[in-house]
């Protein structure tokens, strides 16, 4: 049976860079590190079916680790993506009112603008108003009658950043096991006992990164019902005439209220060119399927119409969908992220409910999951 130090399940964005942090940082010995994954590579999860946007972490409360963890980590990333020349498009992002919107009653979406507003002066990040005149000269295409924009918001491949912080971690000596679903985790009083389908391994840390299956992994590992991930489906649609895909360069989100599901249907640019819009948001009870249920244009279409009037369901082709692991707190709302360290001795840490913007946070998750005193009192020099 092969022995680890610290044996990461998932390599997702969130596996592969605490492998890639741990492998940065220098320890009392070489760690040996394992991450178990149960496709055939990284990235084939939530990682790499998402909007790929490096969140500033306005739209959430200014207090949650959420927030924190995307600022942080969106900036790692930025220059992670310059330093490995990462196709990386620099856009930032326009929160709008719609026109149409004024019919229906502004102050929600005033309001909604307002909210966004104080979070980014609590967080120090750097935002505008704009009228629909200052608009124009950022997105000359856009009907909206005002609205702010963040600046240094980008967008990332998300399927090559996975790939980089996976090959930046083997070079530092972390194992990637492909193919390898985890099936039982025993615990002797030192060290966890992991199987998968293809091998048992023993390791002294164990971190569960498993996205969509963090649940399932920690209640294994605790043998107990402990958490529940709520599978929160989002597809998109590709704008495919090449002339209205030109109309619009930017990211373009609608101004929803505070208790909204997501982040709102957007206009979501691509590094490659390539123009998409999504994602709705719809509670599904299979956590891996993606395709069976495409929910039709016009939903899509009404969603964005009222900023682009010539958008029209035939320009839309159904093009992919990802799913959130989220957890929903008592009071409905959705949680922060989860990190828990759910036993010290043996160290088992949970990350739980790492749903948007948990692709923008990851740099900096991994820095926060290292710098855990379980991780530092038995490693560190
Ligand atoms: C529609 C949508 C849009 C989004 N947009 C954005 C965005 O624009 N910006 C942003 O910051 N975030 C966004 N997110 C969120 C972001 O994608 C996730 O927070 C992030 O990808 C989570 O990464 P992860 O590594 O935790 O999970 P995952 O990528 O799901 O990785 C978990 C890995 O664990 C593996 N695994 C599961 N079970 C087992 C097992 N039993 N054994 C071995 N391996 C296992 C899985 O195969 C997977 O590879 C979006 C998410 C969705 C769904």
């Amino acid at each position: 049976m092969n022995s680890y130090d610290i044996c990461i399940v998932g390599a997702g964005v969130v596996g592969c860079a605490i492998a890639r942090e741990l492998g940065r940082r220098r320890w009392d010995r070489p760690l040996r590190i394992v991450v178990l994954e149960r496709n055939q590579t990284a990235g084939m999860e939530t990682s790499g079916r998402n909007s790929g946007v490096l969140h500033s972490g306005i739209h959430e409360n200014p207090h949650s680790l959420k927030a924190r963890l995307a600022r942080e980590g969106s900036a790692l990333a930025v220059s992670y993506a310059a330093k490995r020349g990462l196709p990386l498009l620099n856009t930032g992002m326009i929160i709008a009112v719609a026109w149409e919107d004024i019919r229906r009653g502004l102050w929600k979406e005033i309001s909604s603008l307002r909210r966004l507003w104080f979070n980014a002066w609590k967080t120090q990040t750097r935002v505008t108003f704009i009228t629909s005149s200052g608009l124009r000269t950022w997105e000359p295409n856009l009907h909206a009658c005002c609205g702010i924009v963040i600046p240094n918001v980008a967008i990332i491949d998300p399927q090559a950043f996975v790939q980089s912080l996976k090959v930046d971690s083997e070079h530092t000596g972390s194992v990637y096991a492909f193919n390898n679903p985890v099936t039982d985790i025993q615990e002797d009083g030192t060290t966890y006992i992991v199987s998968t389908e293809h091998q048992t391994i023993r390791a002294t840390c164990l971190i569960n990164a498993a996205g969509l299956q963090s649940d399932h992994i920690a209640n294994l590992a605790l043998h107990a019902d402990h958490y529940t991930i709520r599978p929160l489906r989002g597809e998109y649609y590709e704008v495919i005439p090449r002339e209205k895909r030109a109309l619009i360069g930017r990211l373009i989100y609608p101004a929803l209220p505070p208790q909204a599901t997501g982040k709102g249907i957007h206009f979501s640019p691509r590094p490659d060119g390539r123009l998409f819009i999504g994602p709705n948001a719809i509670l599904v009870a299979d956590k891996l399927d993606y395709t069976s249920h495409k929910t039709p244009p016009g939903q899509f279409i009404e969603a964005v119409q009222k900023f682009l009037p010539v958008l029209e369901e035939q320009d839309l082709r159904w093009s992919y969908a990802g799913i959130r692991p989220c957890v929903i707190a008592a009071d409905g709302s959705k949680s922060d992220f989860i990190v828990s360290t759910d036993r010290a001795d043996p160290p088992l840490i949970n990350l739980v409910g790492i749903e948007s913007p948990g692709l923008s946070a990851s740099l900096a998750l991994a820095r926060h999951v290292v710098d855990l005193p379980c991780i530092q009192e038995r490693f560190s020099l």
